[in-house]
């Protein structure tokens, strides 16, 4: 594995075509899994490791996101890994004036509850392809607004790449596996997997009822979910193109939610 800390050493690399997984560290299986499946696609493979101070509020939990580089370099190696592009400055993002900024798809959902994080997330995406210039690019479904943003930047600024959107890795009770986790205390942590039992509910109840009846069952779950100690900050069922409330049975669902458990703040998807 090689670590590349500075942007002109990337810039130098010659060019591989290969495959690029961004991310911010606290490597788990989700992480992992997006790896894995660039080395089976591509022969060589760039992962980006930084914690992006554009994406995160004033009030957020930049300071104290978890970071553990070493660790990180050898599951990266263990999975097969070739370039670790980790930065160690933070000029390259902080001195930007240029943001990349995708309209329509960026200021609901968790765009609404975060402002500007979608802007952080698209600018440096952007700028990481650039840096990396791969020919394939994975990210995870767990981030599902993320992927939709990711997309229509791609397609509008015609980056000359192919996206692969992953599977979400979850714990055995359901649980998608976050970097955040780790900040639940233990009786949050036994009550976390509620959530992703609340999209299960939901998503076998729309089946069977017409989308007239849906918001109904959506009002029920954040009840549920509340009496169990979350804040939710949202739970809907959109369109998997615009993110619009669906209006459509006929048309792909996603079931999305966020919400708040102690400190902690979970988000997580279902198709329906
Ligand atoms: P992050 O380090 O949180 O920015 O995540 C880096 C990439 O890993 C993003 O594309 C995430 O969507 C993806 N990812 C995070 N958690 C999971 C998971 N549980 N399953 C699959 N992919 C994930």
């Amino acid at each position: 594995l090689k670590v590349i800390r500075t942007l002109e050493e990337m810039l130098s690399q010659p060019p591989h075509q290969g495959g690029f997984v961004p991310t911010m560290g606290a490597f788990h299986e989700g992480h992992l899994s997006l790896m894995r499946q660039a080395k089976a696609e591509c022969s060589h493979v760039t992962v980006s490791l930084y914690v992006n101070p554009l994406q995160f509020g004033p009030n957020e939990d930049l300071a104290r996101y978890p970071r553990q580089e070493e660790l990180d370099f050898r599951m990266a190696a263990d999975a097969g890994v070739d370039v670790m592009f980790a930065p160690r400055s933070d000029e390259w993002a902080l001195a930007s004036k240029t943001s990349v900024s995708v309209r329509g798809l960026t200021d609901v959902w968790e765009g609404a509850f975060r402002p500007g994080h979608f802007d952080g997330v698209a600018t440096i995406v952007a700028k990481l392809f650039n840096l990396v210039r791969p020919r394939m690019a994975y990210f995870g479904l767990k981030d599902f607004q993320q992927c939709a943003v990711i997309r229509q930047m791609v397609a509008d600024l015609d980056f000359p790449l192919q996206l692969r959107f992953c599977d979400t890795i979850r714990e055995t009770d359901g649980l998608a596996l976050s970097s955040r986790n780790r900040y639940l205390s233990p009786d949050d942590r036994a009550v976390a997997a509620k959530l992703f039992a609340e999209l299960l509910r939901l998503a076998e109840a729309f089946r069977n009822l017409p989308v007239t009846e849906w918001s109904s069952e959506l009002e029920k779950s954040i009840a549920t979910l509340s009496e169990l100690g979350f804040m939710v900050d949202y739970l809907a069922a959109v369109d998997k193109e615009t993110l619009q409330i669906q209006q459509d049975s006929s048309k792909p669902t996603q079931i999305i939610v966020a919400a708040r458990l102690g400190s902690t703040r979970l988000i997580d998807n279902l198709a329906v």
